[in-house]
């Protein structure tokens, strides 16, 4: 019993690896091949990103330079001396 419930897992995992080899894709952002998914870059070109372009890719740009003395200087709030 307990090799039949083994090897029905074998097959559901087998067809989903057949499954994501077919999803696979060229990343628009580092070229790997990847399971990639559908990314609408500036809300008008569809591209495919593998998962960590696309978390990269959706979250906000940090600020750089710009601003740089007063964004850092609200990263620290007036509490800050309490952690002393
Ligand atoms: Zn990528």
């Amino acid at each position: 019993m307990k090799n039949l419930t083994a090897n029905k897992e074998w097959v559901e995992m087998r067809d989903n690896i057949r499954r994501a080899i077919h999803s696979l894709e060229v990343c628009w952002k580092c070229q790997k091949v990847s399971e990639c998914h559908k990314y609408i870059l500036g809300h008008t070109v569809l591209v495919w990103l593998c998962k960590g372009c696309l978390i990269e890719m959706e979250k906000p740009l940090p600020e750089r330079s710009k601003n740089r003395s007063k964004a850092t200087a609200q990263n620290f709030p007036a509490s800050w001396g309490s952690f002393h």
